[in-house]
Parts: C-alpha cells; structure tokens; sequence
C-alpha cells in the first residue's frame, strides 16, 4: 500500500471574521477547527503521518488547539499559503511518502469518501483534486452597483476543494521549481509542472470556514447531544479572619473580616474548580497544588481554575454547566453575582450562560450562621468525546 502523509495548512492569519483568533483555532463545541481537522484525517486509515504547517507566532495556540493528537511536530509557514506548502513538503523529506495530501486547516469536515476517491485516482494520476459542482447559474457583474452584463457558462466549471492529492515527489520538485511565482493553490503549481490532475468529486459539507455564517453552520454541524457525559462536585470552607474583604470567584468584595487560607482562600472558585477536577476523576486541587509547597502560598486561585480548565480541554472535553451556592450570612452575594459568573466564564473560556452564581444564608445556624467560616458548594457538567 501507499504511503501517504497529509499536510494541513494552518498559517493563515484569517480576519476575515472579525477575530483576532485564526479562524483555524477557534473553537467548535469544545474542540478547535484545527483539532477537528487533524483528526478527520487520523480517522483514515490510509494517512500514516499528520504535519501541520503554523504560523510562527502561534506556536501555543497550537498546542492548545490539538490537545493530546499524536502527530508530528509543527514546522513554520512562509509569508504566502504557497511558501507554507513548500516548507511543509520539505520537513517531509527526511521520511518521505508515495502521496501526500495538502489541506486547509479550516476545512474541518474532510470526508472519508473524497480522502479515498482522492487516494484511488492518485493510482493512475500524478495529482487529484476534489470539486464540487457549480449549480448556481453564473452571472457577469460591472459597474458600482454592479449591473449584468453576461451569463457565463458554467459547463465544465467546478469549485476545487482540498484535500488535494499529489504524488510526493512530483509535487516537491513542482512547487520547488515555482519558487516566485504566484499560484492560488496547490493543483494550479501541478498544472504549471504539466502533472496530469484527475478531478474527483467532493462534498458540499466539505467547506471552508471563511465568514461568520460558515462558522455558524459549522457549529450546527458539530452540536452534539450524545456523549460521555461525567458530573463533578466540590465542597470548600475557609474560616472567617481578621481582614478588609474577601475574594470570591476572583472579585475583591469589602467586608469587615477576611478569609484564612493558603492561597487567597477563594473559597468559591475552590468549589468550582473541584467540582471541574471531580467530574474529569483528577483528583482535587490539593492533589495538583499541595499545601505543603509553598509556591502556592497566597496564589491567585485563578490558576487552579485555569488548570482545571486545561486538563478537561487535553481532553478533547467541555464544560456543560456550572452550578455555585455560596453559604454565608455577609458579605451579600448579589450585587456581585454577574461579575463573578462573568469572571469564571472568562478564566474557563466558556458562555457566561453556562455558569450559575447563587448565594444562600443557612439561616444564622451553624458555623457559617455564627460568621465563622464561609462554605462554598458546586457541581459541574463535563462532556468527554
Ligand atoms: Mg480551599
């Protein structure tokens, strides 16, 4: 059998959405575009080796972006797609394959059916490309506005998509002798070398997120209402001390006592990331930032949190829901509740929506009736897979 690498370009800068994230390392329900990507080709079994193509400067969003996927190391892109391509062929050279796919990482709904029609043509063709059909009928506009001035004839016109398909060392040696010159994708430097190209068909699924439409319909396609569902929960209490105010889920709030504890003593946001911690079976924050180490005296308990947080998402995870009661009988909660749901959202990178901040007295009963201690309690959805 052939062995066949896929090279999967991620170094665009991607505005065209209005974010400042590429569009490649946005998240779709819980796994980035990229992710997605990578992983509709190492679900194929005809791909033996995955590399991916960055841009310089995004080196830990990638890591972030692909989580625990096995495949070779990133290599840098260029200034243009086609630079980026040529440094991905070359850091293949070193174990190189009979083909090699070249894909766009905001394509995150690649097809096994193209993967293999691409694959069976590159038998008999030195390059394949997957198209579409053009169905709507085709209209020359000029003018500002635009007025028709012609219908084009759409008979033999196709939409390409990728993956394209190459034989390794035809594609290596074209794209080296293009050096300078300027292609809008992989096939048209085929084309140029005189490779033969077979056109395949594609898949309309198989799109490119491009605006901010096809990231909403690339979420619709990626919502997911079955899974591994896990439930976590978490209990803390931190007793009351002398002090000027308290912090709970990261908000400074004035009180006339403090609260003891080794970190900050966010007895909140311990809850929360417990009830994180527990749903995923890790144990609780002690077991990840012991007491006993005294780096973490006086920590921001955001980086508990925001470990929680990481080790979910390694997981190829994401949070459902959180639900928080704090037990106090003062401070009062209220005021502060949105600022506090807004604050874990934003540390977990998740919908404020998801994330419900409550308050409860117990009535002036017990110790945090009596004000000696305030008591926090969570639970929290997680979806694995
Ligand atoms: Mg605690």
């Amino acid at each position: 059998m052939a062995r066949c690498a896929v090279l999967i370009l991620a170094g665009g800068s991607g505005s065209r959405l209005g974010s400042e994230i590429p569009k490649q390392y946005l998240n779709l329900n819980g796994l980035s575009v990229l992710r997605r990507t990578i992983d509709a080709f190492l679900a194929h079994p005809g791909i033996e080796a995955v590399q991916v193509v960055i841009g310089a400067q995004d080196r830990e969003r990638y890591d972030n972006a692909i989580g625990d996927a096995d495949i070779r190391p990133p290599v840098s892109g260029g200034a243009s797609r086609q630079e980026s391509g040529r440094n991905g062929l070359e850091a293949l050279a070193d174990d190189a394959p009979d083909y090699v796919l070249i894909h766009d990482a905001a394509r995150p709904f690649a097809d096994s059916a193209t993967i293999d029609r691409v694959l069976h043509a590159l038998e008999t063709s030195d390059a394949a490309l997957p198209c579409v059909p053009v169905a709507d009928t085709l209209k020359r506009g000029t003018g500002t506005p635009p007025l028709v001035d012609g219908t084009v004839d759409r008979t033999n016109l196709w939409r390409a998509q990728t993956p394209q398909g190459f034989r390794y060392a035809k594609i290596l040696d074209a794209h080296r002798a293009c050096e300078g010159m300027e292609f809008t994708d992989d096939a048209a430097i085929a084309e140029h070398a005189g490779l033969s190209v077979a056109l395949v068909r594609g898949h309309e699924d198989n799109f490119k997120i491009t605006t901010a439409d096809d990231l909403e319909r690339a979420k619709r396609m990626t919502e997911n209402t079955s899974g591994d569902f896990r439930i976590g929960t978490g209990f803390d209490v931190h007793a009351q001390t002398d002090g000027d105010h308290v912090v709970l889920c990261g908000i400074r709030i004035d009180h006339s006592r403090g609260l003891e504890g080794h970190s900050d003593a966010d007895v909140a946001m311990h809850a929360v990331t417990d009830a994180l911690l527990g749903a995923i079976a890790e144990g609780d924050i002690g077991s990840h930032f012991p007491p006993s180490d005294d780096q973490w005296r006086g920590a921001a308990s955001r980086v508990f949190l925001e470990h929680a947080g990481k080790l979910i998402s390694k997981r190829g995870g994401s949070i459902g829901n959180i639900d928080l009661t704090i037990i106090c009988e003062a401070p009062k909660i209220g005021p502060h509740r949105d600022a506090m749901a807004a604050s874990l959202a934003t540390i977990l990178g998740i919908d404020q929506g998801r994330i419900s901040v409550k308050a409860t007295t117990s009535e002036k009963l017990g110790f945090t009736g009596r004000g000696e201690g305030i008591a926090a309690q969570a639970s929290a959805i997680v979806r694995l897979g």
